[in-house]
């Protein structure tokens, strides 16, 4: 499975380079249909993302048939809470087109806690 969208040419993701092994990163979940690792500038003392396999681009441009996807994405991001121990208190975000700040046209989203955020104006 883990190499189920390769091939994608120029317009690979960074985050599509990740999954495929192509530049490296922290990855601490791989499953069927998602990764997680670790932001590389991160906003809280944990700060990950959950990156599906699949090169969606955002919220925006889901469709019907990503709903499983999305579903599952949200429980991924529920039990990395619990085994970060931050399930009592995190924050989840999807910066979302170039006016929500999204930089990384792949869908992710970012799982950040143990800190005040308020100060990171996020
Ligand atoms: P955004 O698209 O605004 O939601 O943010 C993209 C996020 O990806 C930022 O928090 C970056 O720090 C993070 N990022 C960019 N490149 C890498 C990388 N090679 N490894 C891990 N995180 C990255």
């Amino acid at each position: 499975m883990a190499g189920l969208y390769q091939g994608q040419g120029m317009s690979d993701s960074i985050f599509t380079k990740i999954i495929n092994r192509e530049i490296p990163s922290e990855i601490i979940y791989e499953g069927d249909l998602c990764i997680a690792i670790n932001d590389i500038h991160p906003q809280a003392p944990i700060h990950i993302l959950v990156i599906p396999r699949k090169p969606l681009v955002n919220l925006t441009e889901v469709e019907e048939s990503d709903k499983d996807l999305l579903g599952h994405l949200m429980l991924v991001i529920s039990k990395l809470a619990h085994q970060q121990g931050i399930a009592e208190g995190f924050r989840v975000v999807a910066n979302n087109g170039r006016g929500g700040g999204q930089a990384v046209f792949h869908l992710h989203f970012h799982l950040m806690g143990r800190k005040s955020f308020s100060e990171q104006g996020m």
